[in-house]
C-alpha cells in the first residue's frame, strides 16, 4: 500500500477529475480483451474502496456496461479510460495513468496474460 496522502487524478481534458483519500492498492496490469479494447493496449489499474473516492468533476464522465459483472467509466470528450467498477464489490479500480504525479505506486503483477495481445511479451 502507498502512503496516506490524498491522491488526485483525471482524464486528459479534465472533464473527469477525482480524489482518493488514503492508500491505493499496488497497480495491477490486466491484459483481458475488455481492457485491451477499452484502453487500446492493456489496463494498469490501482483500486480503493468506493467510500474513499470522490468524483470532483463528472462533466464528461460516461459509463459503459462492459460485462454483466462490471462497468467502465470514461471521458466522452478526450476518450480517457478512468474507472472500472465491479458490481459485486465495494471498490473501484482507477487507471494508474490518470493519477497526477507522483503516484507513489508500483506495478505489482500482471493478470489475464493468456488473453494478452500477440504483439508484445509480458
Ligand atoms: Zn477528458
Ligand atoms: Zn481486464
Amino acid at each position: 500500500m502507498s502512503d496516506n496522502h490524498v491522491h488526485l487524478g483525471g482524464c486528459l481534458c479534465g472533464g473527469v477529475r477525482y480524489q482518493v483519500d488514503g492508500p491505493l492498492r499496488p497497480v495491477v496490469a490486466c491484459h483481458c480483451s475488455q481492457c485491451r479494447k477499452t484502453s487500446g493496449h492493456f489496463a494498469a489499474m490501482t483500486s480503493a474502496p468506493r467510500d474513499r473516492i470522490t468524483i470532483l468533476s463528472d462533466e464528461t464522465l460516461t459509463w459503459f456496461d462492459s460485462s454483466p459483472e462490471a462497468k467502465r467509466g470514461f471521458c466522452s470528450r478526450c476518450g480517457g479510460n478512468v474507472f472500472w467498477i465491479p458490481r459485486a464489490e465495494d471498490r473501484m479500480s482507477i487507471t494508474a495513468g490518470t493519477l497526477d504525479m507522483p503516484t507513489g505506486l508500483t506495478l505489482s503483477h500482471h493478470i489475464f496474460t493468456e488473453d494478452a495481445g500477440d504483439y508484445y511479451e509480458v
